[in-house]
């Protein structure tokens, strides 16, 4: 089964709906316009639509006309989106660029919102399935963890549900293809803060001290051991310090450093010996050279994990929609980090990846959704819906 005949023939709106919100891109739960805007349309499609969560969370649902409503055990899923932008100043010149300063869809979540609501439009007026979908859109995916508050306010306790599914465009993916597989598919993210607290002076004089920015270089060095000789080659590991502040004149060695960076991982396990070694070597490294060391160590997101037989699932609605030809079941997890892995823990489920074609990497200032995967990933939705609660 091709694409949805109704919904190819949709293209148009659902293309006008995903410049709308475009042009109007909102940072971490300041989603209020987007919100409103969702909201608009489900309610004008006739769904449900339910209290906001997590501020501008917006989670509408319909029922299926094939559903015994005298029984207590009716299947539901859930199939989300995420509603939030990035604090990044547009550059690609389109004539719907983002109307809001400094801010900008640079990860394609105006063309998931656009999916969700249009797989809501086209099962309100084809109802012919048996349970309960909820259409969720998340605020924050970026950074703040909008997923976690979802689950901290009782998403799971209000609305139980059997699975949650989610998507994501890839950029290198070939439109009209998929990557779909079991088990880790987005590391997780911790980050952290080191302080190195020395001895500040002159700095013709660095016996009188207990310099903080050789102490660093000496860290900053011996933390790209952890990955390369203390973990398992097998195990995927990612240490990168990405900032360091220390001093401000060219004769005065500073009293402290500060480092900070992230930590990606797939397994708790390996986290855990991760977080370990770190700890120790900046403080055996600072006792070595008489300083001391501060670490504040994060954990923001943990890994998004696929459960098998909704991953199965994932294949089959997929697999109707591009053939079979077209799922690549092989695709490399990524280290970047997703916060749908918060719904995951709670819920059984899976995140695909939807090809967005040759377009620039998420995240760049140039990056675009591509309007030709709209009508790809609408099908999809809605063929999950109809084999899931068939
Ligand atoms: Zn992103
Ligand atoms: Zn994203």
């Amino acid at each position: 089964m091709p694409l949805i005949e109704q919904i190819v023939s949709n293209k148009d709106e659902l293309k006008k709906w995903r410049h709308e919100l475009h042009s109007i891109p909102e940072i971490a739960f300041d989603e209020e316009k987007t919100a409103q805007f969702v909201e608009q349309k489900l309610a004008s499609f006739g769904v449900t639509v339910h209290p906001r969560m997590a501020g501008t969370g917006v989670i509408g649902s319909l029922t299926g006309k094939l559903t015994n409503k005298t029984r207590t055990d009716n299947k539901a899923i859930a199939l989300r989106a995420d509603l939030d932008a990035l604090p990044i100043v547009e550059k690609t010149g389109v004539a719907y660029c983002s109307t809001h300063s400094g801010m900008m869809h640079a990860c394609g979540h105006d063309g998931h919102t656009t999916m969700l609501l249009g797989a809501a439009q086209y099962l309100s007026t084809n109802l012919d399935f048996n349970g309960t979908v909820y259409f969720v859109f998340q605020p924050a995916e970026e950074n703040e963890g909008g997923g976690r508050v979802f689950v901290e306010e009782g998403f799971f306790k209000k609305y139980p549900i059997d699975a949650i599914y989610g998507m994501h465009n890839w950029p290198g993916l070939e439109v009209g293809k998929f990557a779909i597989r079991s088990g880790p598919v987005m590391a997780a993210y911790d980050v952290f803060d080191i302080q190195i607290n020395g001895k500040g002076g002159h700095a013709a004089a660095p016996q009188n001290t207990i310099d903080p920015i050789v102490i660093a270089g000496h860290v900053i060095t011996a933390l790209q051991n952890i990955s390369s000789r203390q973990c398992n080659p097998q195990d995927a590991v990612v240490v990168s310090i990405t900032r360091m502040h220390a001093g401000d004149s060219y004769n005065v060695i500073p009293e402290s450093a500060c480092l900070s960076g992230t930590v990606r991982t797939f397994n708790h396990r390996v986290q855990e010996k991760v977080i370990t070694q770190l700890e120790q070597m900046v403080q055996s490294i600072c006792d070595a050279y008489g300083a001391a060391a501060e670490i504040d160590y994060q954990k923001r997101y943990p890994s998004t994990i696929n459960s098998d037989i909704e991953t199965e699932h994932a294949v089959l609605a997929a697999m109707d929609v591009v053939g079979n030809g077209n799922i690549v079941c092989d695709y490399p997890p990524s280290m970047g980090s997703e916060d749908f892995s918060f719904l995951l823990n709670e819920s059984k489920g899976c995140y695909v990846s939807i090809g967005n074609g040759d377009s620039a990497s998420l995240h760049n200032p140039y990056y675009n959704f591509n309007d030709e995967v709209l009508t790809i990933g609408v099908s999809y939705w809605v063929r999950m819906v109809q084999l899931q609660l068939s």
